[in-house]
């Protein structure tokens, strides 16, 4: 009986194309994981999107931490700009 490739489910499946299948490859190679899934292959919808949310999650959080700690900034700069003159 086929399950989802995900979580090993076997209700109302969904078949994999090669779009799916490299969404959930490009996700799994983002957080690290070992999961490679092949077109053909069986998911949940749900569980697919769950899986490629990582995509757009990962992004957004890339892109507001190059905003909040530029690359030539200090991380700790406010720390140093208190003047102990006043
Ligand atoms: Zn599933």
């Amino acid at each position: 009986m086929a399950v989802c490739l995900i979580c090993s489910c076997s209700t109302d499946l969904v078949i994999l194309g090669d779009k799916g299948a490299n969404g959930i490859n490009r996700a799994a190679e983002k957080r690290g994981g070992a999961l490679r899934a092949y077109k053909g292959q069986h998911v949940h919808s749900e569980c697919r999107r769950n899986s490629t949310q990582i995509n757009k999650y990962l992004n957004e959080l890339n892109e507001n931490a190059a905003a909040f700690y530029p690359n030539d900034t200090p991380v700790l700069r406010s720390a140093h700009t208190f003047s102990f003159r006043t």
